[in-house]
């Protein structure tokens, strides 16, 4: 039997939720949609940024590019 040891490569996103302040650049650039508003809003006031589907991200950081906060963090990673 021959087994596939490939490694994948993921994207992996923080958002620092208490940084963000809801202008919706990173949910609007992200290519996949993978970004979305929380209905929560964080301690100033703001509805932050919510990362879901991580299974689906690429780790473009395309989402962290676009944040004027610098709210995002974005990297590949091997899974
Ligand atoms: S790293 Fe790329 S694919 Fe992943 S959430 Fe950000 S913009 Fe979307
Ligand atoms: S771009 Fe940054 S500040 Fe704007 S919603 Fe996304 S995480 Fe929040």
């Amino acid at each position: 039997m021959v087994r596939n040891t490939k490694k994948k490569i993921k994207g992996k996103v923080v958002i620092d939720t208490e940084l963000c302040k809801g202008c919706k650049y990173c949910a609007i650039s992200c290519p996949k949609g993978l970004i979305s508003i929380d209905k929560k809003f964080n301690s100033k006031g703001y509805f932050p940024a919510l990362f879901a589907h991580p299974e689906k991200c690429t780790g473009c950081a395309i989402c962290a590019y676009m944040c004027p906060e610098i709210a995002i963090e974005a990297w590949k990673e091997e899974r």
